[in-house]
């Protein structure tokens, strides 16, 4: 392939992945979005293997890497469960992260290039190294601590080292000064050592990083470390000489940016502050205040007949999924229940929290492979105003989404989270399988408001108990 058409090849594949971006931004046209993004993907792929810049002896390692690769990707595809997506991205993230050290390493010691660059060329090429490899060493060890966290393999509490933020300063100190070091070396031998130092610190940052952040804060810093992939892809790209990839990188970077601030006004937090961390801690405890007032009273709860019944007398509901939902797969039996309620004449809507489950966007996916119609799901400002004139508001497998301690409690670990604010319906119902905190690990006086009935069970065993009852 010639180089032109390598690089009309690569204008396509950006326009592919702008279109793509575009789409995914919608339910709607989700579907178009990834088809985009495949196309541009195969596209940016032939033109790269095909391009000027492969020589023929290099077909057998690309080959033999990519069948590694698509082999390891279509195994982890086919078993990952729905609710392991979120682990699967973050281990994602910490490969893109990994490569942008590997290629700025094995850019570094590559005899080709030794020599080529002289004056401010080197210069402006050490630091792309040096930055690349920064990037891609926080994105990778952030990233598989993000892993052990959402896997629960590693607890949900933040880890406050004492004096964490002088030890992130000195990290800090030492990487500026590496680096000044490392631009300043003549011999590929003398740069390795700053280098390698600053690795090691990027390294440790990215696990302290991590590791300091507690439960609720984590959307935040899943999207935060997808954008960090995003612009280490950039600058392997920058490493490479690679446009598509300094393009593609900054979409992912920049898209990345922008959810990362769309998640932290849902949680009504400032970046800085979820980055120096400490909200929330480890979930699925039992709900026991930690902090403020203990939430008292007994918990009202009802059986599937006789939730059946107010779901059959109401006129409005609000169905509030959460990640409960996505664990007992229990969307379909929410479409059989919300097809059954709006034949009735039931108007029935979705209500869906920024942060609700695992991952941005989690519930709209699950309601969407469940065919429930998209213009009766609505985001958490479009109808928390409407509850007052709610009869039921049906919380399927949701916690902390719909916890009043938010709003009421300056004490609570999520204190000033905006919260659905389903206790103004003349009745909620909590369906989960006991008194369990949710994700932040936090107690909920919700389960004891005398409007709310606690629907104990797994939420698909019970919706289609619901549902029998509701046909019966
Ligand atoms: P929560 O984690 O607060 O609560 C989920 C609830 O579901 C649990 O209390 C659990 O209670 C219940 N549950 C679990 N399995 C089942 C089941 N099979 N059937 C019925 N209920 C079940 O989830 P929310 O969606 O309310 O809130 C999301 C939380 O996750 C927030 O704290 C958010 O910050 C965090 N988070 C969100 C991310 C995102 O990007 N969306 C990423 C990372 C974290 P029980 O065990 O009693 O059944």
């Amino acid at each position: 392939m010639s180089a032109t058409l390598a690089t009309v090849s690569y204008i396509g594949a950006t326009i592919l992945f702008i279109l793509s971006l575009g789409g995914l931004s919608n339910p709607e046209s989700s579907r178009r979005g990834n088809l985009y993004g495949m196309i541009g993907m195969t596209i940016a792929v032939l033109a790269t293997v095909f391009g000027p810049n492969v020589t023929a002896g290099g077909y057998a390692w690309i080959i033999g890497a990519m069948v590694v690769g698509a082999s390891i990707g279509l195994y982890a595809a086919r078993i990952v469960k729905m609710t392991q997506m979120p682990e699967l991205v973050a281990l994602m993230h910490s490969l893109v992260g990994i490569a942008a050290v590997l290629v700025g390493f094995a850019n570094y010691i590559d005899p080709a290039a030794a020599g080529i660059f002289k004056g401010a060329e080197k210069t402006i090429h050490e630091l792309e190294i040096y930055i690349g490899i920064l990037i891609g060493a926080v994105t990778f060890s952030g990233s598989v601590i993000a892993f052990g966290k959402l896997s629960a393999k590693i607890s949900g509490k933040p880890m406050l080292l004492p004096g964490r933020h002088w030890i992130n300063l000195i990290g800090l100190l030492l990487v500026i000064g590496s680096g000044w070091s490392f631009i300043n070396t003549h011999a590929v031998s003398e740069g390795m050592l700053p280098l390698i130092v600053m690795t090691v610190i990027a390294l440790a940052f990215g696990i302290h990083m991590v590791m300091a952040i507690g439960g609720a804060d984590m959307p935040v810093v899943i999207s935060m470390l997808n954008s960090y992939s995003g612009w280490a892809a950039a600058a392997t790209g920058f490493m490479l000489n690679n446009d598509l990839l300094i393009v593609t990188g900054a979409l992912v970077g920049s898209s990345g940016a922008i959810l990362s601030y769309i998640m932290c006004r849902a949680m009504n937090r400032h970046f800085i502050a979820v980055i120096a961390g400490g909200f929330g801690t480890g979930g699925g405890t039992p709900a026991v205040a930690s902090g403020g007032a203990q939430p008292a009273g007994e918990v009202a709860p009802i059986l599937a007949a006789a939730t059946a019944e107010l779901l059959r007398e109401a006129k409005n509901v609000i169905i509030v999924p959460g990640y409960g939902m996505a664990v007992a797969q229990a969307q379909h039996s929410v479409y059989e229940i919300t097809r059954f309620l709006r034949d009735k004449g039931v108007n029935v809507r979705f209500g869906i929290h920024p942060v609700a489950g695992r991952m941005p966007g989690h519930m709209n996916v699950l309601l969407a492979e469940a065919k429930v119609p998209y213009d009766i799901v609505f985001e958490m400002d479009e109808l928390n105003e409407d509850f007052p004139d709610t009869d039921v508001a049906m919380v399927i497998g949701a916690n902390d989404i719909v916890n009043p301690a938010a709003q009421d409690d300056p004490t609570s670990p999520i204190a000033g989270m905006p919260v659905l604010e389903v206790w103004k319906a003349k009745t909620s119902i909590m369906m989960k399988r006991s008194m369990a905190s949710g994700y932040a690990g936090v107690d909920n006086p919700l389960f004891y408001k005398e409007n709310n009935r606690m629907l104990f069970g797994d939420a698909k065993k019970m919706l289609d108990e619901v549902l029998v009852a509701l046909k019966a």
